[in-house]
């Protein structure tokens, strides 16, 4: 028999997608918050840090109402773009290109996570597991309002970083 043999298979490993890419950004997102000179962009970073923790524990408690473990997969898109987070942290540029390019990195993980989400909405939504619908749908909010913000303050660091 296949491994998925139906939608709430699908479902929870889609789950564990979105597990995996939330642990690794608890991870990263203290080191774009080091690396950001703007005082708001560090302090979106933090806040999203902040976020990204109840995120992962949403997911955790989604687990357990289903009798699964969160484990077991990695989430190589976000490996990835986490990767492309460290190269721009560790690029040799002057303070607002470096923070122009954190935000690039931020947003590409914003919309990825936001893709990630919609997709799991849509799947509880014809699973009928409302409660998921409720929590899954202020998490997907969430990384809608943190892409918002970077965009608010990637307009006046981009100016910087013509300026430089
Ligand atoms: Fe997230
Ligand atoms: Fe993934
Ligand atoms: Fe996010």
């Amino acid at each position: 028999m296949p491994a998925l043999t139906s939608l709430k298979d699908l479902y929870i490993e889609q789950l564990k997608d979105l597990y995996s890419a939330e642990t690794q950004l608890v991870a990263a997102l203290p080191k774009m918050a080091a690396a950001a000179t703007d005082p708001q962009l560090k302090q979106g970073f933090e806040r999203h840090l902040d976020q990204t923790k109840v995120q992962a524990q949403r997911l955790e408690t989604l687990f357990k109402d289903l009798g699964e473990e969160p484990g077991g997969h990695t989430c190589k898109a976000m490996q990835g773009l986490v990767a492309e987070g460290d190269e721009m942290i560790k690029e040799d540029a002057v303070p607002a290109v470096k923070d122009a390019g954190l935000i690039a990195a931020a947003q590409r993980v914003e919309h990825y996570e936001i893709a990630g989400y919609g997709t799991v909405v849509r799947y509880a939504e014809v699973l009928g597991l409302s409660e998921h619908v409720t929590q899954l749908r202020t998490s997907e909010q969430e990384e809608k309002d943190t892409d918002l913000a970077l965009t608010s303050a990637s307009t006046a660091i981009n100016q910087a970083a013509a300026n430089a």
